[in-house]
């Protein structure tokens, strides 16, 4: 990033690469001045993603090997090593303990945990972390395998309980909050209780939906605003607390970031 780039939001977990049309959806970030993390789920992605994204001063592609397809991709495990070397950032990588992906769960293990160990042996790594029904095992191995001066993890729609919040806290983790994290009280009563030097948005997408059409990027700004509403916090305060947080991140990965927020 170049010196003083405008930014209107920021979405630090969206799978450009699922779109018809990625280009367009990069092109849209930029037009947007939405600063976006663009995850992977196989490293076999990562090159294409690179050439889409590197005439983008918005958009950062992450390399991941997303632990749904860890089983059928583990072969892709020594490829995901060798790209990390190439970028700063990880993701989507994690564990996903829900019944129809139990049976693969040695395996989700042993990919996340050697992608956990290349970003600490490379430091600098910023990575974007799935813990669905798995959060307790996920801070397990943040804490085993990582150390927080050389591994920054943003935990991505995290649906744990206050407990491993607070956990996840000490460990250092930063939070990526969707808008469908605003459907359960569950949801709600956490994100009113993380810190604020922690919070981030994302959207996911393009698996969530706003009304009728599926997410795009821009909508971080709207899930910005509801995030105010929900900490009883003003719209600006939030939108601050949220651009110096992106600064932290991103001068972690060593990227120059003098964000200029144009709210
Ligand atoms: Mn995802």
């Amino acid at each position: 990033m170049s010196e003083n780039v405008p930014v209107r939001g920021f979405d630090f977990h969206c799978h450009i690469d699922l779109y018809p049309d990625p280009a367009a959806t990069i092109a849209s970030c930029d037009d947007n001045q939405i600063v976006t993390l663009a995850v992977t789920t196989t490293p076999k992605a990562w090159p294409q993603n690179r050439r889409w994204t590197a005439q983008s001063r918005y958009v950062h592609a992450a390399v991941g090997l997303h632990p749904e397809v860890a089983a059928e991709r583990c072969r892709e495990i020594t490829l995901l090593e060798e790209c990390l070397r190439q970028t700063p950032f990880v993701g989507e990588i994690g564990l996903d303990g829900s019944p129809q992906h139990r049976k693969s769960w040695s395996m989700q293990t042993e990919v996340f945990v050697r992608a956990l160990t290349g970003a600490q042996q490379l430091g600098g790594r910023v990575v974007s972390i799935h813990s669905r029904r798995a959060a307790d095992d996920v801070l397990k191995c943040i804490n085993q395998y990582t150390t927080s001066g050389r591994v920054l993890p943003i935990l991505h729609w995290f649906s744990g309980s206050m407990s491993l919040a607070s956990q996840a806290v000490t460990l250092g983790c930063y939070f990526s909050v969707n808008h469908r994290m605003f459907d359960h009280d569950s949801g709600i009563r956490m994100i009113r209780n993380l810190p604020e030097d922690r919070l981030l948005t994302e959207t996911d997408a393009p698996f969530t939906r706003v009304g009728e059409r599926q997410s795009e990027p821009h909508d971080v700004m709207t899930t910005a605003e509801e995030l105010a509403r929900i900490r009883g916090s003003s719209v600006q305060r939030i939108r601050e607390a949220i651009t110096a947080n992106a600064r932290r991140v991103f001068a972690f990965a060593e990227i120059d970031s003098r964000f200029k927020s144009t709210f």
